[in-house]
């Protein structure tokens, strides 16, 4: 059974910023990036206090009904916990396939890590260069989860030796284009390395995966994978996933290899922000200051039947209040956050207050488009923006 931790026990979590991690999952079509999303909201962790008390007498998978969680794209704080110590880790939904309006690289703009999906048997395709290529355009460290291994033995009936190779020649592929697209400072120290544990193979399909330090761990090895799939019943693939269950092996490597908010906005912040580094501003966003200034960048404005529109973004410095005036950078004008809240599968939990470094949702922005900035109103004369939109000026009316 999975640990639980309440909306307010997560909250608090959040403040702690060496805690929080934030990703999303890129993928070309088809490698398994709504699988692999789905595994992790199911493994989440965090459940509503409404549903808190009963949870330990349920059974998992009533848990996530109540919890109202959908297979399709959510945004959703996950509780996961590595030798004894909680983390919260922030999935961002990022738009399932490349268009060209840019809203790939907006919504990794507010990630600082990201899980590159690639089918085994496919391998590296054009849309796995072109997100990986953005991702580490925008200082987004990629992590690998090659998918869908399963398929190397049932269709391709590879013996251990070959599966190695075939799996070691993606990883060669994808570190061709992180040499080739990341910065130079970033290219060998961001490199895929199977050794070191920051690639995870499985399937996500049958909910198992391992890297090799987890697999050398937990004594398992290819030899294990290939006997599950060719053994006459599921018996023996149930038993890999409980043995090395893939949203464990994927966020263990997220928490080992992901920056954290403190060291990612310091490297990340001088190449998203455009504007000057040298004002308080800057600064508290470079130090993810939760006492700064307010800043946030929202991804994304949804409609919600019942509450309106919905923006959503990273907060780089000071902390979102509900009830406080915000200035919005591109609209050129002020609005005040009426609700806070944090995203749990397609339901939010409302929050008081969402410290630096951490992805929360935010009421009473209507003026609001994704792509925006918000920033404290002090600091409205100062020139900077995630990203600068062009607001076409509103229609005037005129009743005769
Ligand atoms: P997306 O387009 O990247 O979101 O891909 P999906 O998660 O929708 O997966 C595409 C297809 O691949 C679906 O039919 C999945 O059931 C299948 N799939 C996902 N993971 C696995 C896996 O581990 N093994 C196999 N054989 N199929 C998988």
């Amino acid at each position: 059974m999975a640990k639980y931790k309440t909306t307010e026990q997560v909250l608090g979590l959040m403040k702690d910023r060496e805690r929080v991690r934030n990703i999303g999952i890129i993928a070309h079509v088809d490698h398994g990036k709504t699988t692999t999303s789905d595994q992790l909201l199911a493994s989440s962790g965090i459940i509503s206090p409404k549903v808190a008390g009963e949870a330990l007498a349920l059974d998992y998978l009533s848990v996530e009904q109540q919890r109202g969680i959908t297979v399709k794209s959510a945004n959703v704080s996950l509780y996961h916990e590595v030798e004894g110590k909680g983390y919260v880790i922030n999935l961002i939904d990022t738009p399932g396939h490349v268009d060209f309006s840019g809203r790939v690289t907006r919504s990794l703009r507010a990630l600082d890590g990201s899980i590159v999906v690639v089918d085994s048997v496919e391998g590296v395709m054009t849309q796995t260069e072109t997100v990986l290529r953005q991702s580490l355009e925008e200082r987004v460290r990629p992590i690998l989860f090659i998918n869908k291994v399963d398929r190397l033995v049932k269709e391709l009936k590879l013996g251990p030796q070959e599966m190695m190779q075939k799996l070691l020649d993606i990883i060669k592929e994808v570190n061709g284009l992180i040499d080739m697209y990341a910065e130079p400072e970033y290219k060998e120290k961001w490199s895929i390395n199977p050794t070191a544990g920051n690639v995870v193979f499985g399937s996500a399909k049958d909910k198992w995966g391992f890297s090799l330090p987890i697999a050398q761990k937990k004594g398992i090895n290819m030899k294990n994978v290939i006997d599950a799939y060719t053994a006459s019943d599921k018996s023996k693939i149930e038993e890999l996933a409980s043995q090395v269950p893939i949203h464990e092996a994927l966020l263990d490597t997220v928490i080992k290899f992901i920056p954290n908010p403190i060291e990612a906005q310091k490297y990340r912040i001088p190449k998203i922000w455009k504007g000057d580094l040298d004002n308080d501003l800057a600064k508290a966003m470079l130090n993810a200051d939760p006492n700064g200034p307010i800043v946030m960048m929202i991804t994304d404005m949804k409609v919600d039947p019942h509450a309106g529109l919905v923006a959503t973004g990273r907060v780089f410095s000071g902390t979102l209040r509900s009830g406080e005036e915000v200035w919005l950078v591109n609209a050129k004008t002020s609005q005040k956050v009426l609700q806070v809240s944090i995203y749990m599968g397609q339901s939010r939990e409302l929050a008081d207050e969402i410290p630096a470094g951490n992805i929360a949702a935010a009421l009473g922005l209507d003026r609001a488009r994704a792509g925006e900035t918000l920033i404290d109103v002090g600091f409205k004369t100062l020139q900077g923006s995630f990203e600068s939109l062009h607001y076409v000026s509103e229609p005037v009316v005129t009743i005769a």
